[in-house]
């Protein structure tokens, strides 16, 4: 068993923001004009670490001018591996003991962002800013996004997945230092976040419209990321196969049985029973895939979380009264 401190030491900045980019030279300069006037305002040291997920355009070129090297930092993925990839990489690279995620098209707007520091001072992990109004997303995002987080919340048993929560959160620095600390290929942050727990809290928020471009996002990457959110999250659709095979097995043994008596037993009753078992084999099969899954991921079993009372946090908030622990 291993014992898993989450103690960070206390680094300078405090507060990481991670911000995404990809083909966003259009959005960038606004972004950066609006977000630099706000970390002037913050009451905790920061840092801007802008991640370039592979852009073709003159992101890159923008982002390297920006950057300064101590408060704001730019990395630059080497292709184009996906928001939740770049949003990963922002964590391997914050040198914050806390990180915020923003996007970089203003539909989140960064003025918001003091308010978000301010409940994390307050003593919340975890700081989720949830959309009441999404005037700035078409039809088919707003559909869509209720038909997933309807599925997932059905799904996914005993983690929190908020609806209408997306990728604009703070993280403080024990559920930080947990999602460290899953060494899983699993890119959906939201249920990662979801799972590790901590005390959270949803400020909700008007979605604006993108200041200009267009979403990266389309059907095709929506289902992608919809399907890989209930197999990273959820063994219940293996489980719901096993039990409707079960129910087949049992009926049709009784078929069998009735047409035995009867004397009406023929090759279609043998093809309903062998079909059955075949369903019952492939649920086993699917069953041990499951347990074997999360056995590789080999997540902790569990953290902890100190029951004391955060200590107030006017400048420097203190991690000292949260532990998480390994098996
Ligand atoms: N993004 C990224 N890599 C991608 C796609 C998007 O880093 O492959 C960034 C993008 O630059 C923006 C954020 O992720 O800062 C959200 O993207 P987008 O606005 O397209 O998504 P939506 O708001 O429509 O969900
Ligand atoms: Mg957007």
């Amino acid at each position: 068993m291993q014992t898993l401190h989450l103690f960070p030491e206390r680094p300078d900045p405090l507060l990481t923001i991670v911000v995404p980019c990809f083909q966003e030279e259009e959005t960038i300069p606004e972004f950066h004009q609006r977000i630099s006037r706000v970390v002037k305002r913050l009451p905790v040291t920061c840092e801007i670490l802008y991640v370039d997920d592979g852009s073709s355009d003159l992101t890159t070129d923008l982002l390297r001018e920006y950057q300064d090297g101590s408060t704001v930092r730019c990395l630059i993925l080497s292709r184009n591996f996906g928001k939740e990839a770049a949003l990963r990489a922002g964590i391997d690279h914050a040198r914050g003991s806390a990180v915020l995620f923003i996007d970089v098209d203003l539909q989140d707007p960064p003025e918001l962002i003091p308010g978000m520091v301010e409940f994390w001072q307050k003593g919340y992990d975890v700081v989720n800013m949830q959309r009441n109004l999404r005037v700035g997303d078409s039809w088919f995002k707003r559909m869509s996004a209720r038909a997933y987080y309807w599925v997932m919340q059905r799904l996914v048993e005993k983690v929190d997945l908020p609806a209408d929560v997306s990728d604009f959160r703070l993280i403080g620095p024990a559920p930080l230092a947990a999602l460290r600390a899953l060494d899983e290929r699993s890119r959906i942050l939201k249920g990662m976040i979801g799972w590790v727990g901590f005390r959270t809290i949803e400020l909700p928020y008007n979605r604006a419209v993108r200041h200009a471009g267009s979403s990266k996002w389309n059907a095709a990457g929506l289902f992608n990321l919809a399907i890989e959110s209930i197999l990273s999250f959820s063994r219940k659709p293996l489980r719901i196969f096993s039990l409707i095979s079960f129910g087949l097995f049992v009926s049709s043994i009784c078929y069998l049985l009735a047409a035995l008596v009867a004397g009406s037993f023929d090759s279609h009753h043998l093809l309903v029973g062998m079909s059955s078992f075949i369903c019952v084999g492939v649920a086993m099969v699917g069953e041990y895939v499951g347990v074997t899954l999360a056995e590789v991921k080999r997540r902790p079993l569990y953290f902890l979380k100190n029951s004391s009372k955060p200590d107030p946090m006017p400048l420097h908030p203190s991690v000292s009264s949260i532990e998480g622990k390994k098996c």
